[in-house]
């Protein structure tokens, strides 16, 4: 099995139709929407995880790529080092995804499969304790 995380750009003509529904289908791959960014009649931008075989999610890639719908994988992702942090909350301001969030006691929960790898949580930490990883 593989999972990757991927951004997918959508071309205007692509906005109005079920290419991904077709691509699950087809492939048989899970394809779970992490944040989106599209609106009718107009481009729009997707980051999801796909899920399935390694060679059905590597086929489902190139296929979304044939039909000009351009992606970009993600190869990094974010550490943090959460023994150093005083949670003030400052990045949980920032997340568009809630991957980081307070608990119920004021203390930082970071869900990694939430994470968009957007980086808006490196600037906003007061002590940088907020960094990537290849
Ligand atoms: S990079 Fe930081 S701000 Fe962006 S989604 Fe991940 S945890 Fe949230
Ligand atoms: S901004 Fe930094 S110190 Fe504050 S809660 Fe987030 S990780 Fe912790």
């Amino acid at each position: 099995m593989k999972k990757v995380k991927v951004k997918l750009h959508f071309p205007r003509k692509w906005i109005s139709k079920p290419l991904m529904s077709e691509v699950i289908s087809r492939y048989g791959i899970v394809f779970n929407i992490l944040h989106a960014d599209i609106s009718y009649d107009s481009e729009g931008t997707l980051i999801a995880e796909i899920t399935g075989e390694d060679e059905a999610v590597t086929d489902s890639l190139t296929y979304i790529d044939s039909v000009g719908v351009k992606y970009k994988l993600y190869n990094k992702s974010i550490i943090l080092r959460e023994d150093e942090c005083i949670h003030c909350g400052a990045c949980t301001a920032v997340c568009p995804s809630e991957a980081l969030t307070m608990d119920k006691d004021n203390k930082l929960h970071f869900d990694k499969e939430k994470c968009l790898v957007c980086e808006l949580c490196i600037k906003a930490c007061p002590l940088r304790i907020i960094s990537t990883e290849f």
